[in-house]
């Protein structure tokens, strides 16, 4: 495995649309494992292949639903993650508004409305189709990293932004 570097604002890359992955070969294992080394390093929630610089429908969540909302994370935790390849919202309900960020725009976090539930199909990186069903963070993961396949980021999202830390109570705004 090795780190890759993520691409970060202003790269015209992060605009564009991705192609469906075609080969389940050992490349795109290689790039999947790359890719969770790289967003584990960079402590990220999730991590779409345009910002790696492969522009191809793929991504990953980081999958830490076994812990609790304020529970922390053990450092000996070997880390779980979800690969989603040529994903597909199927279902979504429920809406929530969180600040969030990017690791591409790091330092922003935008005010942004997304699902509370969805419901995906993916493949996984064998080309075996699976559904999933995902609340709050995982889901709120599954829509960020969605929008990067079709070059959508949160500064095309967010309602606005605060810069460098988050606000003390999320319900002020
Ligand atoms: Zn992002």
């Amino acid at each position: 495995m090795a780190l890759r570097e993520i691409v970060q604002d202003g790269d015209p890359i992060l605009k564009k649309v991705c192609r469906p992955v075609t080969n389940f070969d050992e490349k795109l294992g290689q790039l999947l494992d790359d890719m969770k080394e790289t967003l584990w390093h960079a402590n990220g929630l999730g991590l779409a292949g345009p910002q790696v610089g492969v522009m191809r429908r793929v991504f990953i969540c980081l999958d830490d639903r076994e812990f609790g909302e304020d529970e922390e994370i053990p450092a000996d935790w070997e880390p779980k993650f979800i690969e989603f390849v040529n994903p597909e919202i199927l279902e979504q309900s429920g809406e929530v508004t969180l600040y969030e960020g990017c690791l591409s725009f790091p330092g922003r976090n935008g005010a942004i409305t997304r699902p509370q539930k969805v419901k995906a199909r993916a493949q996984d990186r064998h080309g075996n189709v699976f559904t999933i069903e995902a609340e709050d963070m995982l889901a709120r993961c599954i829509c960020h990293e969605s929008n990067h396949l079709d070059g959508v980021t949160i500064l095309d999202l967010a309602t606005r932004f605060y810069e460098d830390e988050y606000p003390e109570e999320q319900e002020e705004y």
